[in-house]
């Protein structure tokens, strides 16, 4: 089958929700991927911060086949191995003392938001059940996610909201401060803003926060679902900040490829679920949590500070190109903002053509690379763009 019969069959069938491009992604090997027409790819995306460790890495799917060939699923009634061993691997790895697993980034929050409110009702009663989160943040689509969502752009359509969520400007402590009432439990952020343009929160702004919660005992959640698991160069970004939040979500890198979500408890909210308060039924599944514990064994110091050298190597570049007018993000998770006439949408375009998958995140050309991408590929997909920004043909 060619893109273009895959396009057509797949715009019969499937409902219309996302802007695709005009490409069949066929097959992939580390960082290069190929579309129907046998076309190569650098793939500076990683299927939007999934596929940490590249395409069809040899290891992970050995480790996949492996469990899918012994048991797929039993279900949350029965213990499993992969489950206990990727959860002790999280733990390990964080400051943090227990994880919930879920499915999704959304279903995450979702959960988080759940313990918080959960947390606060047990402790003051009905009334202290508010979640105080940023302008401009992405928190997933679920119903209690797009309403934690700080954007506009996603309050229209599907009224009414989830009650009890209010936005303050990031990095204004003085707007938090405003904002928090006796009836404020919890204050959710993403320490780098990803679908909000790749914006770094400042140091003393999270710290500020981190203060207000532990004075004020409100709950700190950490929406670490594009960050985490070694996006920005450590285990959890929480660490580049000092932080040792309340409740941490993290998704998207953690199984590799395949779908899983997890919240991360801290010491205060370790034992707030209890026994029916939560549950998923694909949650902790086996084949994913192989994959999970293979992308956490990959993740030594070493790896880690690959992640940080790499995304260093990338900036230093990116600075140099012509249209640059700045870098942001940490570690393999970064926003170009543009001076020339293009758009952010236009270089992804012209890229594509050329043979490199880009993202966008507002304004921006965001990159996301899977972790593990090599010198090689990190040049060429660097040509291609340098080569878009040259207006080279
Ligand atoms: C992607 C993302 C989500 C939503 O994750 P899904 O798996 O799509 O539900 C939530 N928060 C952040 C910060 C994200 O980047």
């Amino acid at each position: 089958m060619k893109s273009k019969d895959v396009k057509e069959q797949d715009q019969h069938y499937i409902v219309g929700t996302y802007g695709r491009n005009d490409l069949c992604i066929v097959k992939g090997q580390g960082s290069t991927c190929y579309s129907a027409e046998g076309d190569e790819y650098i793939d500076f995306s990683s299927g939007i911060g999934v596929n940490s460790l590249g395409f069809a890495n040899h290891e992970w799917v050995e480790a996949i086949t492996k469990q899918a060939g012994t048991m797929q699923h039993i279900s949350n009634l029965f213990y499993t191995a992969p489950c206990a061993e990727l959860a002790e691997g999280m733990i390990k790895k964080s400051a943090m003392e227990k994880v919930f697993f879920a499915n999704s980034g959304a279903e995450a929050n979702e959960g988080a938001i759940k313990t918080a409110r959960k947390y606060s009702y047990k402790k003051y009663g009905p009334d202290r059940y508010e979640i105080i989160t940023l302008v401009n943040s992405f928190h997933g689509r679920t119903m209690a996610a797009i309403t934690a969502t700080g954007q506009e752009a996603y309050h229209k359509d599907f009224y009414p909201f989830v009650d009890g969520f209010l936005y303050a400007k990031a990095n204004d402590l003085a707007d938090v401060r405003k904002k928090i009432t006796k009836r404020t439990c919890g204050i959710m952020m993403e320490l780098v803003q990803g679908e909000g343009g790749v914006v770094v929160l400042d140091q003393q702004f999270v710290a500020g926060v981190a203060d207000i919660c532990k004075e004020q005992d409100i709950l700190l959640i950490i929406d670490e679902v594009q960050t985490g698991v070694g996006r920005t160069g450590t285990f959890l970004a929480c660490e580049q900040f000092g932080l040792e939040p309340d409740l941490v979500t993290v998704a998207k890198g953690l199984g590799g490829g395949l779908p899983i979500g997890g919240i991360l408890f801290g010491k205060k909210t370790a034992d707030v679920l209890q026994p029916g308060d939560h549950g998923t039924t694909f949650g902790g599944n086996p084949v994913v949590c192989a994959g999970g514990i293979l992308v956490l064994n990959k993740m030594d110091e070493h790896f880690l500070e690959e992640v940080s050298q790499k995304g260093f190597y990338i900036k230093k570049k990116l600075e140099d190109m012509p249209g640059v007018a700045g870098v942001s993000g940490l570690g393999l998770m970064l926003g170009v903002a543009l001076s020339g006439e293009k758009t952010a949408k236009e270089v992804v375009a012209e890229a594509m053509e050329k043979g490199l998958i880009l993202l966008t995140a507002k304004e921006k050309v965001r990159l996301l690379p899977p972790l593990n991408i090599s010198r090689e590929e990190i040049d060429k997909g660097l040509h291609i763009l340098e080569a878009v920004l040259n207006n080279e043909k």
